[in-house]
């Protein structure tokens, strides 16, 4: 697309969205600011209508709700806005948290999914952190934008301004940059639902004030009776699936027990909603209660994404993609985002290459912090061990820090099997910092280990 037409939308973008947002009827609950401009999605939904399409493509990829097969690794670029001298941004320990609290909904809702970080730019621009959402966000996005991966933007907050009233919007998907905008403060599900948009997934509550062409019915076998529109309005309106029942916006319909309190409220067919909270596409009033992403939900993100340019890239049928494969503990690649080892335990961590398009700079993982804590044990031997499996064992190297970064120990992982032994000599409760360091490109697959801390 050429940069006039792309401007030409985003104009396009910034008055329908004035157009429509003018109708809405509760304008202080904004959390995810899209809900209007993908009405206008007309993005190929080969489902819409027929929801059969999604269970025989999860039989077709052999999908099963028991088995957390990780079939896409896809990279994140984080574009993170802070003020002009560094100061007030996401610090490197609160994006590991975004990033364990997305995956962690991906592994419980067996999504298929795994993310990681492929960079992380910090732009130092002060009138950059609150971010105005109709031409600002939509502009930053488009102008910040890398192949291959979900650019997601981060800022302090994005302002929403219509007809006077000022609105908060903490998360959103623009659907012309295909961008993903949080904030600093977003919820726990706050990314996988704004990922949610990128793979195609809609609003279960989208429509709801709507008429009967457009509004879903909390009947699951209401057809439509005219001549040119047929099948299940369920299938078509709303979020267009028939496994997210029915909803309302539910902003101020979920009680502190996470149950849905709106049941006296009606469809445009009369039926009372019996609507559920816990989806993560869905607006609860308690951001916590949202948890899961139903079978029809993890059809279309995987369908989505197979649909992808880059799918051949993300996707882990293809062998050669198994060197993306990054461990659970990551990001852990600075002090700040150490990652905890508990004494007497093993953790697996990997090294692994960085999938950037049409890139010949070799990017891979270099470096992997873990942190632990002893106390009382004066006199006793701190012991780390390191396995490792790969035969060209020369490339890595083990480091261990006081927590005031002195350098206590350095050695090169010249054996299988290389163990550390450390003296402690306080009683008094100390932190340590284990680097491994990888000197070398992983060509082939990613490199694996594992690592335990003991005190003998
Ligand atoms: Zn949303």
């Amino acid at each position: 697309m050429n940069r006039k037409f792309y401007i030409i939308l985003l104009a396009l973008g910034f008055f329908v969205n004035i157009g429509i947002q003018s109708k809405a009827q509760f304008l202080d609950d904004e959390f995810c600011g899209n809900n209007e401009i993908l009405n206008l999605d007309v993005r190929k939904k080969p489902w819409k209508g027929a929801n059969s399409f999604l269970y025989d493509y999860l039989k077709k990829i052999n999908y099963s709700d028991d088995i957390d097969s990780i079939r896409y690794l896809v990279p994140l670029k984080f574009w993170i806005y802070q003020n002009d001298d560094g100061s007030i941004g996401l610090s490197d320990s609160t994006l590991k948290r975004f990033m364990d609290e997305l995956n962690y909904y991906q592994q419980l809702n067996k999504t298929g999914f795994r993310y990681y970080i492929r960079e992380i730019e910090r732009i130092n621009k002060t009138k950059r952190i609150k971010l105005g959402y109709f031409l600002e966000a939509p502009w930053q996005s488009f102008v910040h934008k890398d192949k291959g991966c979900i650019n997601v933007f981060v800022t302090q907050t994005i302002k929403k301004r219509v007809w006077g009233e000022k609105y908060m919007v903490r998360g959103t998907f623009n659907t012309v940059t295909d961008a993903v905008l949080i904030q600093y403060n977003s919820s726990t599900t706050g990314l996988s639902h704004e990922i949610g948009h990128y793979f195609g997934l809609l609003h279960p509550h989208r429509n709801y004030n709507k008429g009967k062409a457009k509004q879903e019915s909390v009947s699951r076998t209401r057809a439509f009776k005219g001549i040119f529109k047929k099948g299940l309005i369920c299938e078509k309106n709303g979020d267009g699936l028939a496994d997210t029942p029915a909803e309302p916006k539910l902003s101020h319909l979920v009680n502190n027990d996470c149950e849905f309190i709106g049941k006296s409220l009606k469809d445009r067919w009369g039926d009372n909603y019996q609507s559920k909270t816990d989806n993560i596409m869905s607006y609860p009033t308690h951001y916590r209660c949202r948890k899961v992403f139903t079978e029809g939900q993890k059809a279309v993100m995987l369908y989505s994404a197979s649909q992808n340019k880059y799918a051949p890239f993300w996707t882990t049928a293809q062998a050669e993609n198994l060197v993306y494969r990054f461990d659970k503990y990551e990001p852990d690649n600075n002090k700040e985002t150490a990652t905890i080892i508990d004494i007497n335990t093993v953790q697996q961590h990997s090294f692994h290459k960085i999938f950037i398009p049409e890139n010949d700079k070799l990017v891979f993982d270099k470096e992997d912090w873990l942190t632990f804590q002893t106390e009382n044990t004066k006199g006793k031997t701190i012991n780390i061990t390191l396995n490792y499996q790969n035969t060209d064992n020369k490339q890595l190297s083990i480091i261990i820090f006081d927590e005031y970064m002195h350098l206590l120990k350095e050695k090169k992982v010249s054996q299988n099997k290389t163990t550390i032994n450390l003296p402690i000599k306080t009683s008094a409760k100390s932190q340590y910092f284990i680097l491994i360091k990888n000197n070398k490109n992983p060509v082939n697959h990613a490199f694996i280990y594992q690592i335990s801390v003991q005190i003998l």
